[in-house]
């Protein structure tokens, strides 16, 4: 696949993506350079297969926290001076809350998770939409966000008061800077229920420890009684940045077993 024209001659695809160590966001990574893509990935972890150099000539790793401003700029950089470009930006990185409620924890420690929530699963992806939305409207490229089904339904998936509160902002996000960039970059979203991965909590717990009970409960939970893995949903975002949905803008795919009919 190539994409061309804007007086740039002809050149492959070119993505950034945040959270692409692990997960849903290494699944997108491995999908996106099977089809095409050269891939700069943002991540707080670089895998040790990335190797000393960072990376191949497809897929380079910049170590960086999506709270730093910065750290975009240089994934960006990565993307724009050995890649040649930008044609999809994939906001993906987050960190979960562990499930509580607001009367489980001290002030200070609600203040602490919220804090860290927001700023990496909704801060995140805003400093990363800034810093991808100029050089995505020059190329009429798109924007793909991970949303969730916290982004929706709340209770009996697991999430706290603080991670419903994070994607629900997302979604926010995703519809307001969908209209916002419009005609120019189109901005939608991936919604995913529950998927064993190493998600996270905010101080650094494993969300699916207990992966065998966790996954019989997001079967429960769902309609289709589905466990989707994430290279089932990776797919998805390379559509969404494909001209099959050059019409759409502002819409969430949900991956989610059929939540919305439960
Ligand atoms: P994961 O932990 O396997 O992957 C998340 C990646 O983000 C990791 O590589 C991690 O190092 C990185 N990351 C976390 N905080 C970071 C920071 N501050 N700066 C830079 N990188 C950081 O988890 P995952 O489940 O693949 O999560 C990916 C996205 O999918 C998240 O936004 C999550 O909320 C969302 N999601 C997950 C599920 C699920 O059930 N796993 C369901 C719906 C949505």
């Amino acid at each position: 696949m190539t994409v061309g024209g804007g007086g740039r001659g002809e050149r492959e695809p070119v993505a950034v993506v945040t959270g692409g160590s692990s997960g849903i966001g290494r699944a997108v990574v491995a999908d996106l350079a099977a089809h095409g893509y050269r891939v700069a990935v943002l991540d707080r972890d670089v895998p040790g297969d990335a190797g000393e150099s960072g990376g191949t000539d497809r897929v380079r790793w910049v170590s960086g926290d999506v709270r730093d401003p910065d750290a975009h700029d240089e994934v960006l950089d990565v993307a724009l001076s050995r890649f040649g470009g930008l044609d999809l930006f994939v906001g993906n990185a987050g960190v979960h809350d562990g499930g509580f409620g607001v009367r489980d924890l001290s002030g200070a420690e609600l203040a602490e998770v919220a804090r860290h929530v927001l700023d990496v699963d909704v801060v995140g992806y805003l400093l990363g939409a800034r810093a991808a939305a100029g050089p995505l409207a020059g190329s009429g490229g798109s924007m793909v966000f991970t949303l969730s089904d916290a982004s929706f339904v709340v209770r009996g998936n697991g999430a706290g008061v603080v991670y419903t509160a994070a994607k629900h902002a997302a979604l926010g996000v995703v519809r307001h800077l969908a209209a916002d960039l419009a005609p120019a970059v189109r901005v939608n979203a991936v919604a995913p229920g529950g998927v064993v991965t190493g998600l996270r909590t905010a101080d650094g717990r494993d969300v699916f420890a207990d992966a065998d009970a966790i996954a019989a409960t997001v079967r429960e939970f769902n309609p289709l009684g589905a466990l989707l893995s994430p290279e089932d949903i990776a797919p998805l975002y390379r559509f969404l940045a494909s001209p099959m949905a050059a019409g759409m803008t502002g819409e969430v795919l949900r991956p989610d077993g059929g939540l919305a009919v439960r």
